[in-house]
């Protein structure tokens, strides 16, 4: 359903993605990882086109994006895709409620009763049933990155992008964050996930993309990835991220 043929990247005279060609299938929980700078925030940026590629193609759910892509294109591909960042990036004036129906009544002009409903079943699967009323101050960063996702979802993506999304919490709220998208990973939805979360990445992922200086190094079953990793740089990786 995420399709890379081929994709460059740089930045400048910096090459950060080289001939990267890739194909995630619908359903499929894809844990991008590598140490930093190998260009893993970049990957998915080019996804939904936060960075445009420089070099060869994506396509996501059928629609090809190019090197010359035009915006309304564009529109049409952010669409596709949700993301939830490192930062939640919530509006401070809006309630959880709110920050979750904004996307479908603004976007996609979803009836407000209609949005609202959404909205709620969203943040009561992602257990915030009791906070809908809050705004962002008063929830706590778990809380506030559950409404991100909850928003996320809200725009019904065909693919959800996940960058660092637990890098920036407590450690003990980490864990009510990864179990949502352990859920969301369970019920079919496809995710491409950026995450230092090995043990979350070896349980829930159905693979393992090893990324190092902008090209996949390897691309394996978490199974064989953890437990006897092909490449010397898989190794030193996992050698340091024990
Ligand atoms: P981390 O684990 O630290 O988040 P990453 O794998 O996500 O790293 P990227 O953020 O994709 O790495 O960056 C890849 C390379 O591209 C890095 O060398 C970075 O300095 C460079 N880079 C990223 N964004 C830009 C930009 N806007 N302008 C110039 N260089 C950039
Ligand atoms: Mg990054």
């Amino acid at each position: 359903i995420v399709t890379f043929r081929n994709v460059g990247k740089t930045f400048g005279s910096r090459p950060v993605l080289q001939d990267v060609s890739l194909d995630i299938e619908e359903g499929q929980v894809a844990a991008l990882i590598g140490p930093s700078g190998a260009g893993k925030s970049t990957l998915l940026r080019c996804v939904n086109q936060l960075e445009r590629h420089s070099a060869g193609e994506i396509s996501v759910d059928g629609l090809v994006i190019g090197t010359h892509t035009r915006s309304r294109d564009l529109t049409a591909l952010r669409r596709r895709v949700g993301m939830v960042f490192q930062s939640f990036n919530l509006w401070p004036h809006l309630s959880a409620l709110e920050n979750v129906m904004i996307g479908p009544t603004s976007i996609l002009k979803t009836p407000l009763s209609q949005a609202r409903r959404q909205a709620e079943h969203l943040l009561d699967q992602v257990g915030l049933a009791a906070h809908m009323a809050k705004y962002p101050g008063q929830l706590s960063g778990g809380q506030q990155q559950r409404v991100a996702i909850a928003r996320a979802l809200a725009m019904e993506p065909r693919v959800m992008l996940f960058d660092e999304a637990t890098s920036a919490l407590d450690p003990e709220m980490v864990q009510e964050v990864l179990g949502v998208m352990e859920r969301l990973a369970a019920a079919g939805t496809t995710m491409l996930v950026v995450t230092h979360e090995m043990s979350f990445a070896r349980r829930v992922a159905d693979r393992i993309i090893f990324m190092a200086d902008g090209q996949i190094v390897e691309d394996a079953m978490p199974e064989d990835f953890f437990s006897a990793p092909r490449e010397a740089r898989s190794r030193a990786f996992l050698e340091r991220a024990h």
